[in-house]
């Protein structure tokens, strides 16, 4: 393959044939073609973009360059969710158990926290014991005994993925929506999934900052989802501030239960519900949103949700007492106050900036192979449109080394404005695709 000409046509703004992404994922994937070549066609991609049957190519060139799963030998609809990633973005440690107990079968290959934004096998890691690593035959094992398997991407899942989101993430072409669809379609239409309920994130906090450019994200994962004969909806939903009240990794499990147990922050609770009634939905165990809704409640009343989440976490090797008693999750030494200055409104709360004190504190790693302090993280006590007044406690800061508490201070501040008036409704749920 002549890879100089291949850049050339992508940089010169041409469409790739179906043949030319195929040869170029195989190639790349087995380490015969250069990252500083594959760092240039990525960046052509960026800039010149790919077009509808490009971008299903390379999501196909992908998920084929690894073992495509097959799990039709279980009888159960297999849903799964993703979310592109946010702050405070915990919802899957609800809605896996949640969707198990109301009838579906899980098969979850989740991603680790980069950045500013976290990741649900850090959160689960942080139940003491909790192993994510597992092979696909433990993972086959663990759906059959459990409805669901919580795990990180295998070797075998989408390799060529893994290396070029590496590639990606230090090339500055990760913020790419054809790049971005075909990294996260290849991995999901691998894991044997029958739907897929997506939760493209937008705001501060996100990969896509505008509702416009969250929606049009959305529109090329369903279509190349669909494509593939899955059946797959996305909700657009909020990310200009955290979702619930922590941000860190025990914390964030320890809000988790909170709502397995029908309590927790409400727009943590909501977009559960509402992204489990999309996974009822498809799954074909419910045919209205209604219903959908109300087999939520129930199985997070009954307390067979939470049933769901003690099975996987001790068929995992975690410690299932966590879910009576959050003690037995690690918990860090100190606490302090991050107070309002001002008397007024909490009036925008930059989730990016949070998620970066967070990370300050330990909580998050800037790279993939950075140690992460699972305790530490932030609990914040209001949200945007609350009233504060001078000295009241906007954020809780729970650390271990106080060393960290100047940045992460210094970012707070920077994230948080306080106005005279109230800000106006914060919806998290923005959009649907198909609407
Ligand atoms: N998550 C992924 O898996 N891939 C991307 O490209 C972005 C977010």
């Amino acid at each position: 393959m002549n890879v100089p000409l291949l850049i050339k046509k992508k940089r010169d703004g041409q469409a790739l044939e179906s043949s030319e992404i195929h040869d170029f994922v195989e190639l790349y994937t087995r380490g015969e073609i250069p990252d500083y070549q594959a760092s240039a066609l990525l960046m052509a991609i960026y800039f010149n973009g790919l077009n509808r049957a490009e971008t299903s190519s390379l999501t196909e060139a992908m998920m084929h360059s690894g073992t495509v799963v097959d799990l039709s030998e279980f009888t159960q609809a297999k849903v799964d969710k993703h979310s592109t990633g946010g702050v405070g973005d915990k919802t899957s440690l609800v809605v896996a158990p949640a969707a198990v107990a109301g009838g579906l079968m899980v098969p979850m290959i989740s991603g680790r926290g980069l950045g500013h934004t976290g990741g649900t096998l850090d959160k689960l890691e942080s139940i003491p014991g909790f192993r994510t690593s597992l092979s696909l035959e433990e993972f086959r094992r663990t759906l059959a005994a459990c409805g669901m398997a919580l795990i990180g991407q295998t070797e075998e899942l989408a390799p060529a993925d893994r290396k070029l989101y590496s590639l990606r993430d230090v090339t500055a072409t990760v913020e790419s929506i054809p790049l971005i669809s075909a990294s996260i379609m290849s991995k999901k239409l691998a894991e044997g999934i029958d739907g897929l309920v997506l939760d493209v994130k937008s705001g501060s906090g996100a990969f896509m900052k505008t509702a416009e450019r969250s929606r049009e994200l959305a529109a090329r994962m369903v279509e190349i989802g669909q494509a593939a004969g899955k059946r797959v909806c996305a909700l657009i939903t909020a990310m200009d501030q955290p979702l619930g009240q922590a941000v860190g990794n025990a914390l964030e499990v320890k809000e988790c239960l909170e709502v397995l147990k029908g309590r927790g922050p409400a727009d943590l609770a909501d977009l559960c519900r509402e992204l489990t009634a999309e996974m009822f939905v498809l799954g074909g165990v419910e045919s209205s949103p209604a219903a959908a809704r109300a087999r939520f409640d129930a199985v997070i009343a009954s307390g067979k949700a939470l049933e769901a989440f003690a099975r996987v976490i001790e068929r995992q090797g975690g410690d299932p007492r966590v879910v009576e008693d959050d003690g037995h999750l690690p918990a860090a030494r100190h606490r302090e106050s991050f107070p309002a200055w001002q008397a007024g409104y909490l009036n925008s709360m930059d989730a990016e900036l949070t998620g970066r004190a967070s990370m300050a504190l330990g909580a998050g790693r800037e790279r993939l192979d950075s140690l992460i302090d699972p305790a530490v993280g932030l609990v914040f006590e209001k949200k945007v449109g609350d009233a504060v007044k001078p000295g009241d406690c906007i954020c809780r800061l729970e650390f271990n080394d106080a060393g960290s508490l100047p940045v992460a201070r210094r970012l707070l501040k920077q994230a948080i404005q306080i106005a005279p008036q109230p800000p106006g409704a914060q919806p998290v749920l923005l959009g649907r695709e198909p609407a």
